[in-house]
């Protein structure tokens, strides 16, 4: 691994840069990705993002969204962009596997490969990393290496801010998760300095639902809620006849798992969707309770302790029932 000073002295020299986050990108991977936009293309880079699926209508508003590559709409554009790249950035992620089919691409590429990421265990493809797992989200890294690496507080424009406190705000749940601390409200609050509308920015992400996810947030917990309160867990399961009844689109099962978790007492929640082509868990834990152990070893997944997913090919009513029967087993973290 070699030091960031010589990443510094390598993006002295205008570069043809691609940036690209996880499968599904959510606040953090789409606000962490168009602020490093932001910045790199200040410094007379020539920059693309490349996300390697779509993403939700509530993250499409960010500045420069227009500039974002969808690698399954755009390939042949999107593999020569990450052929001819001298940096690919690879952030919010970890592991190849989490970009699917460009993960191959960006390992073979001849690019110098940068992370900047806050997941456990990393893979090792990288040349250079920004790597932090305490960090409440990718955003804060960005911000850090922008700040602190890079020595470049002055080009925090209000594009940079407003994709950076998007980022920092999704992934830390609204300042509420106990990552949050008191440096993440300093770096928040430079900011709200440098031209973010933290009003706005919350009202854009969190007040844009359309009427059909509302109806489908009220179905879940009125039909597909089960609590099991002798082990502290609250579980939504979702049929793919649900998720066409209520036209459901990337992004509007977004959040949803947060409501199973925040009945009183509850410490596990899950949220089993089953989607197209396989089933998609999304788990969330309070305190010490490890949500991805459970997804690493039963759903070839992973994450961070308190918020965690993975995925199965089996059957809706067989992975619910996997999820169920496992519940014995943590019992004692549980009921702690
Ligand atoms: P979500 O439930 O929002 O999809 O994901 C929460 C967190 O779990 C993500 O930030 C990511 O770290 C992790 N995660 C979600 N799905 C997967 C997966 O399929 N594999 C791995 N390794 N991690 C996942
Ligand atoms: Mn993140």
């Amino acid at each position: 691994m070699s030091d960031l000073a010589t990443l510094k002295v390598i993006l002295e020299q205008p570069k043809r840069i691609v940036i690209t986050t996880h499968h599904k990108p959510d606040g953090d991977a789409m606000g962490s990705s168009l602020g490093l936009y932001n910045y790199l293309a200040q410094k007379g880079h020539t920059v693309r993002v490349i996300t390697p699926t779509d993403y939700p209508h509530f993250l499409q508003w960010l500045p420069n969204n227009p500039e974002v590559i969808i690698y399954t709409d755009q390939k042949a554009e999107s593999q020569q962009l990450i052929e001819d790249a001298e940096i690919i950035f690879c952030l919010d992620f970890n592991w190849l596997s989490r970009i699917n089919e460009m993960g191959e691409l960006v390992r073979e590429a001849k690019a110098v490969k940068v992370m900047i990421d806050h997941h456990l265990e990393p893979e090792g493809f990288d040349d250079f990393r920004h790597w932090n797992i305490n960090a409440c989200a990718t955003a804060q890294l960005v911000y850090d290496f922008i700040v602190n690496v890079m020595n470049e507080r002055e080009l925090i424009n209000k594009d940079v801010a407003t994709c950076l406190y998007t980022g920092i705000m999704t992934d830390s749940g609204s300042f509420r998760f106990p990552t949050t601390t008191a440096e993440v409200h300093h770096i928040v609050a430079d900011l709200i300095q440098s031209g973010a509308e933290n009003w706005k920015i919350h009202q854009l992400v969190y007040d844009n639902s359309s009427e059909n996810r509302l109806r489908f947030l009220g179905h879940c917990l009125l039909n597909r809620l089960e609590v099991f309160q002798e082990y502290n867990t609250a579980m939504i399961s979702v049929t793919k006849e649900d998720l066409k009844q209520y036209a459901i689109t990337t992004g509007d099962t977004e959040g949803i798992v947060n409501y199973a978790l925040s009945i009183n007492g509850i410490r596990l929640a899950a949220l089993i969707i089953e989607r197209p082509d396989r089933v998609k868990l999304s788990l969330r834990s309070t305190g010490d309770f490890p949500a991805n152990e459970i997804c690493k070893k039963y759903f070839d997944g992973g994450g961070h302790r308190n918020a965690a997913g993975g995925h199965s090919e089996k059957p809706l009513s067989e992975v619910v029932e996997t999820f169920k029967n496992l519940l014995e087993d943590y019992k004692n973290l549980l009921l702690q």
